[in-house]
C-alpha cells in the first residue's frame, strides 16, 4: 500500500483550499441574491458569481493539480488522507474531462432551454421547449462519453449525484418500489376512514408561522450560532462552511406544511452541513456523501420524525400557544393523520411521502431512455401521460402538468431525480439502524428531545462528510445493501395506522 507524502498532501490541501474558498465566495454571493439582494443587480451579480466559478475551475484544472494528480494517481488506501487523495482525483478528472467548448456549449444552451422552457411551460405548449432540449440532451450525452462508464451510458450522468450508484442496481429496487406503492394505494382504496388535508388550509398569520418553524428548528438541534434562517422564493440550504450554514423557507397564509415542513426538511440538510468533522474543512471531502444521502437527513427529519404521531403528541401542545383559534378541536392524532394523506397527484412536489417515488420512476425511465437514444424527445409527452396513467391511474390534461412541470432538465440536471428516491429508501433505512441501535428512541421523539437521534446521525453520517460513496456509508451504518425494502415497511405501517388498514403478508 502507497502513502501519499506530508509534502505533497501538503501541496494537494492547498488546491483544495483555494477552490473551495472559492466555492463559498460564490455561495455567499447566490445566497444574497435568493434572499436579501435587489432586484435590479441581477446582471452584475451573474458575472462576479461567474468569474469566482472560472477561477476556482481554472485553479482546479492548472498544470500544478494536474502534476499532483499524476504523482498521487497510484496511492492506495483506506484511510482518510488516501481517500481525500482519490476525491482529489476524482474532482480533478470531472473538471478536465470535459473540452472546454462542450463545457461553453452546455452552459449556452442551458440558458436558451430555461427560456424556452418558462415560455413553454406558461403556454403549455411542450414543442415551444423541444428543439432545445434534444440540444441539451445531445450535449449530455458528448459529456457521459467524456466523463467514461462501464455499463450504461446513464451510469456517468449518476455518477455526478450519486458516486457509484448504476442504472442496473436502481432497476430492480425502483421495479419493487412500483409494486409496493401499489399495494398501499391498493390498502387506501379499501379504507373507510376519511383522511384529509384540510385542517391545515386554514387561515395562519404569516410571522406567526415563521416564528414556530424557527423554535421547532431550534428544538431539533439547528445551532444558530453557526447558522441562519431566511425568507426565499424556494426554500434551500446552502453552507460556506460547517461554521455557516444558511437555510431558508417560505410561508403560505393558508397552508400550515409550507413554512412548518420545508424549514424542519432544509434544516435536516443544515444539521448535515454543521456535522461534517472538522478536519475534512475546506477539502472535497467536506460535503455530503451524495445528493441522495443529504435528500436522506433532510426526509428523515421531515418525514421520519417531524410526521410521526409521538412528534405531534409533544408538538401539537406548544402549535396550539402560536395558533389556538385554528386547532382548537385538534387532537395530535388529527394533525397526525392530515399531514400523512396519501393521494396521487400529476404534480411531484404536491405529493405524498409514497407516491412520490412513481413520479422519480418515471423520469428516470424517460431520461435513461433518451440518453442511451431509444427514445426521441418528441416522444416525450405521450410516454410522460401514458405512464402516469399505467402507473399512478391519472393523466394530464395539459404538458405544464405533465413533462413540463419541472425546471431539472431546462439545467441539464439528467441523472438528478434518482437522488429524491435513493433519500427516502437512504432515511428509512436509517430509521431502522436507530431503532435498532437506540430502541427507546420512539419515547425520546415524544419528550420533544432530540439531541439523542441527532448525535446518532451525526456519529454514523455527518462527520465522515464525502469519505465514503452512498452504498459504503449505508452498507457500514445499516449492515445491508441499499434496498426499498425498509420503506415500504415503514409505510406500510404508516398507512396501517392512518387508514385503518391491513396488509396480506
Ligand atoms: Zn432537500
Amino acid at each position: 500500500m502507497q502513502h501519499i507524502s506530508d509534502d505533497l498532501y501538503r501541496q494537494m490541501l492547498g488546491v483544495m483550499h483555494t477552490v473551495k474558498d472559492l466555492n463559498a465566495a460564490s455561495a455567499v454571493l447566490g445566497w444574497d441574491q435568493e434572499t436579501y439582494m435587489p432586484e435590479g443587480s441581477g446582471a452584475a451579480r451573474a458575472e462576479q458569481i461567474s468569474t469566482l466559478d472560472t477561477l476556482a475551475h481554472t485553479e482546479l484544472t492548472s498544470t500544478r493539480s494536474r502534476d499532483l494528480v499524476e504523482k498521487v494517481r497510484e496511492i492506495d488506501g483506506d484511510d482518510v488522507r488516501s481517500r481525500l487523495v482519490k476525491l482529489f482525483i476524482k474532482e480533478y478528472d470531472k473538471a478536465s474531462k470535459l473540452p472546454e467548448s462542450l463545457v461553453r456549449e452546455t452552459s449556452k444552451a442551458c440558458a436558451l432551454a430555461q427560456e424556452s422552457w418558462k415560455k413553454a411551460k406558461s403556454e403549455k405548449r411542450f414543442d415551444i421547449f423541444s428543439a432545445d432540449l434534444e440540444h441539451l440532451i445531445g450535449l449530455k450525452s458528448q459529456a457521459a462519453e467524456c466523463y467514461g462508464y462501464a455499463e450504461n451510458r446513464y451510469d456517468a450522468l449518476l455518477d455526478l449525484f450519486e458516486p457509484g450508484i448504476t442504472v442496473n442496481q436502481l432497476r430492480p429496487i425502483f421495479s419493487r418500489l412500483r409494486e409496493g406503492t401499489d399495494n398501499v394505494l391498493k390498502a387506501i382504496r379499501s379504507s373507510q376512514v376519511e383522511v384529509s388535508s384540510g385542517l391545515l388550509m386554514q387561515q395562519f398569520d404569516c410571522d406567526r408561522q415563521v416564528e414556530f418553524a424557527r423554535f421547532i428548528s431550534k428544538c431539533i438541534g439547528f445551532d444558530t450560532k453557526t447558522g441562519r434562517v431566511d425568507i426565499s422564493v424556494h426554500p434551500f440550504c446552502t453552507s460556506f462552511a460547517q461554521t455557516d450554514v444558511r437555510l431558508t423557507t417560505r410561508v403560505f397564509e393558508n397552508d400550515i406544511r409550507s413554512c412548518l415542513f420545508g424549514l424542519i426538511h432544509e434544516t435536516g440538510h443544515g444539521m448535515y452541513e454543521q456535522g461534517v468533522s472538522s478536519e475534512l474543512a475546506r477539502t472535497f471531502g467536506s460535503d455530503g456523501s451524495s445528493m441522495g444521502i443529504h435528500e436522506s437527513q433532510s426526509l428523515f427529519w421531515e418525514n421520519i420524525i417531524a410526521r410521526s404521531e409521538e412528534f405531534w403528541q409533544w408538538a401539537m401542545p406548544l402549535m396550539k400557544d402560536y395558533f389556538p383559534q385554528q386547532l382548537s378541536g385538534c387532537s395530535s392524532f388529527d394533525f397526525y393523520k392530515a399531514i400523512n394523506t396519501i393521494e396521487p397527484s400529476l404534480i411531484r412536489i404536491e405529493s405524498d411521502e409514497v407516491t412520490y417515488n412513481v413520479h422519480i420512476i418515471i423520469r428516470f425511465e424517460i431520461e435513461e431512455a433518451l440518453i442511451n437514444g431509444r427514445m426521441s424527445v418528441g416522444e416525450i409527452p405521450t410516454v410522460w401521460n401514458a405512464k402516469m396513467k399505467e402507473y399512478l391511474g391519472i393523466e394530464p390534461t395539459n404538458d405544464a402538468e405533465g413533462c413540463l412541470q419541472d425546471i431539472h432538465w431546462s439545467f441539464g440536471g439528467f441523472g438528478y431525480f434518482p437522488s429524491y428516491t435513493l433519500g427516502k429508501l437512504y432515511a428509512a433505512m436509517l430509521r431502522k439502524a436507530i431503532l435498532r441501535d437506540v430502541p427507546s428512541v420512539t419515547d425520546h421523539i415524544r419528550r420533544g428531545e432530540f439531541s439523542t437521534i441527532l448525535q446518532w446521525l451525526r456519529d454514523n453520517i455527518h462527520v465522515h462528510g464525502k469519505i465514503y460513496t452512498p452504498n459504503e456509508l449505508i452498507q457500514k451504518v445499516s449492515g445491508e445493501a441499499l434496498s426499498e425494502r425498509d420503506f415500504l415497511e415503514y409505510v406500510k405501517a404508516k398507512t396501517q395506522r392512518v387508514y385503518d388498514v391491513s396488509f396480506a403478508e
